[in-house]
This record gives C-alpha cells, structure tokens and sequence, in this order.
C-alpha cells in the first residue's frame, strides 16, 4: 500500500475508539488516514455485545444496530438464587454492524479509512512502519489500537494486567430481558456471562492470564449447566475471545520522537476492570482525542494536556475504584481457597458493598 498524502493524523485500529477519533478529526477540517489489520470493520467480533443505554447521548444513529433491549442485571454468586438490579439499561448490539456505522460515519466525514494495514512499527522519529513496508509520517497519532496496543508499546504505555476470555454463542431457549452475571471463586480474577440477545445467547468466562487453560471447561461447565436448566440450547453457534485490559487507566499522552500521541479506548486501558466494559469509554475518548488532535493542530498548544486531563477526570476514579476491587478479591487466593460470596459480591457492581468506602 501506498502511503498517499501525508496525513496530519494518523489513527491506528478502526474500532469504536479509532472510528471516532478519525471522524472528529475530520470533521474539524483535518487530513486523517486510519488503518486497521482487519480485513473488513468489526469482523471477527470479539465482543459480548451489551452496551449502557447512556451510550445513546454520544451515538444518535444507534438504533439500526440495537439488537435487544437490556432492563436488568441477575447476578447469581456461586450457586445461590439471583440477586436482581432491576434498574440497569442497555441494549444488546450487532457488534460488527455497530463498528461498520462508526468507519461509516468516519469516512462520511472524509477520514480515509483503510483496512489490511497493519502497524509493524515506529521509527525514532514517530514514521509509522506498515506491514506492507509503506511508511506514514503524520504530525500526530492517535493509538487507538485496542488491549496490545503497538502505538502504546512505542509511546511506553503498555497494559501490563489483561483478562482472557472465551465466548461461544448459544440458543436461548426462554428469551428475557437481563444480563446475567455469575460470579465464583473458581472463574479467577474474572466472571462468568450470558448475555440475551433476541433467540441467541452471548455465553462467556475471562479469567487471569495464568488460568488460561481452565476458561475451555469453565465455559463448557456454565453452558452444560444451563443447557440442563432448559434456559439454553446445547448447541454452539459460534465461538470469539480476546484479551481486556484490567490494570486502569495508563497516560494517555506520549511523544514518538517529536511526534505527539494521544491514546484512547483499551489502548489507555479504559475498559473496566470489573465488568470488562469499554465500547462506551472507547466511543467517548475516541471523540474526545479526535477533536484534541483537532485543535492542537490549529494552534491549541495546551489541547493535548487538556485530552490527558479529561480523560482522568472522567474515567479516573471509576477504574481506580474496579482496580482495587479486583485487587482485593485477587488477594483472596493468596493463602485461601479463595473469595467467599462475601467477598465476590463486594467486587462486583450490583452489590452496595462494591460502591461503599
Ligand atoms: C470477549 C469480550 C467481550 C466483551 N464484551 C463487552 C461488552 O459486552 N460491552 C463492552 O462495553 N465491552 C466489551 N468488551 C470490551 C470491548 O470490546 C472493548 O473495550 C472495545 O472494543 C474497545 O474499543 P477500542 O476501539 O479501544 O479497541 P478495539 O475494538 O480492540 O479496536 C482496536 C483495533 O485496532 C486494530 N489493531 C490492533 N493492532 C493494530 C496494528 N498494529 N495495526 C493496525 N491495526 C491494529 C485491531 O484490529 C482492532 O480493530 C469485550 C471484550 C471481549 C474480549
């Protein structure tokens, strides 16, 4: 691939952080090139599609990739009955539609966004290496490159604690309107999922890195278990994972030589650590590093100070709080079997106990 013109901003990744960042950018009068090593937006997803209804302020054209409407939250602690939040909004999304919209949206507003283009690298001088051995030497890059981010490795910004995860989608038997959520001192450092989605089901577990090899049959455990209970099909409709950052939030401004760089989504490790939720803080940070990389092109010399700011301000203290809740319960394993339901209900979001000082 040819380089083309030279770009003010270059974005690495295409998924919701990347897309937005790219069309604020543009949209603010900017030259952009995004690249992503996918081959086509959103594919594989590597998701369990479920987003907050808040999402709605920042995303107008959400509807066409609404799946379901999300009302509650069913948290089940090892094999007790449910605990049910019944105040807990979302919606179920089409995860590859939803990111095929935004690199719509992204283009639309004149970013060019090119897929199978793989960052290999960066110079010292902040020229970004193309697997295809094209180069790009932007005046600022957006990393926005997701859990591993190279953009970030470069910057030294790295997400040294992930979640791995395994997901398989399954038949719903009894369709309903609430994430379910099992928490167990077995699921490591992570959780358990089912997530509804019209007839199908979003079934999933993610654990610490180290217990890797136990995730085939926690999820196979969970599915058999449900399946059992008539609530699922045995059948497997389909399967995806992938790594979530669960460390907290990272700098999210750096230099590539004299090359500023701004980091947004997993890529400042926005998801949090508790839930593994991070399409809306990639959405909202996204925006937010597009328009800063805007604005200190035009002159703004304190706007990319102002992102760093912004972006503490707003996902700070939320992720501090999911890091030291999932600290205490990693704690529990250290001369234990592990977290009593006491203290799995007190890292988790459903529970007072999780919000309490
Ligand atoms: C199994 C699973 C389930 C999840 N479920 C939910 C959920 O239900 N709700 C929720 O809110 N969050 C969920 N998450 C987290 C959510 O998917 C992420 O937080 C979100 O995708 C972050 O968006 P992003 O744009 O920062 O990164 P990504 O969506 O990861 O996008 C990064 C992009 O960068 C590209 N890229 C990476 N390296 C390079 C490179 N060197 N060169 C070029 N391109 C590159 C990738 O191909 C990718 O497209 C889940 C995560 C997993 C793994």
């Amino acid at each position: 691939m040819m380089a083309g013109r030279t770009p003010e901003v270059l974005v690495v990744g295409l998924g919701p952080a990347g897309s937005r960042a790219a069309a604020a950018a543009a949209e603010a009068g900017r030259s952009v090139v995004a690249v992503d090593r996918r081959r086509a937006a959103g594919h594989p997803v590597q998701c369990a599609e479920f987003v907050p209804a808040m999402i709605g302020q920042e995303l107008r054209a959400l509807d066409s990739v609404i799946r379901q409407r999300i009302r509650a939250m069913a948290t089940f602690v090892e094999d007790r009955p449910p605990d049910l939040w019944d105040n807990f909004p979302g919606h179920m999304i089409d995860r590859a539609a939803f990111d095929r919209s935004l690199v719509e949206a992204a283009r639309q507003a004149d970013a060019d966004c090119r897929f199978g283009a793989q960052i290999e690298g960066f110079a010292r001088d902040g020229t970004a290496r193309l697997s295809d051995g094209g180069e790009i030497r932007p005046r600022l890059i957006v990393g926005a490159d997701g859990p591993r981010s190279a953009v970030g490795r470069a910057a030294g910004r790295v997400n040294t604690e992930l979640v791995e995860t395994r997901q398989v989608t399954v038949p719903l038997n009894q369709p309903h309107e609430a994430t379910n959520i099992f928490l167990s001192a077995e699921i490591t450092g992570g959780y358990g999922w089912l997530f509804p989605k019209g007839d199908v089901a979003n079934l999933g577990v993610g654990v610490v890195p180290s217990a890797r090899t136990r995730l085939k049959p926690l999820l196979e455990d969970l599915h058999r278990r449900l399946a059992e209970e008539g609530r699922l099909g045995a059948e497997v409709l389909g399967h995806t994972g992938g790594a979530i950052p669960v460390g907290g939030l990272l700098e999210p401004r750096g230099r590539l030589g004299e090359v500023p760089v701004l980091l947004a989504g997993d890529a400042a490790g926005l998801a949090n650590p508790v839930t593994g939720a991070g399409i809306n803080a990639a959405v909202i940070s996204g925006g937010l590093a597009g328009r800063a990389a805007a604005d200190w092109l035009g002159g703004a010399a304190g706007a990319l100070d102002d992102y760093a700011e912004e972006i503490e301000e707003l996902f700070k203290g939320a992720l501090d709080r999911a890091v030291a809740r999932r600290r205490e319960i990693l704690r529990c394993y250290e001369d234990a079997p592990g977290p009593d339901a006491a203290a799995l209900r007190r890292g988790w979001i459903a529970y007072p106990e999780y919000w309490a000082a």
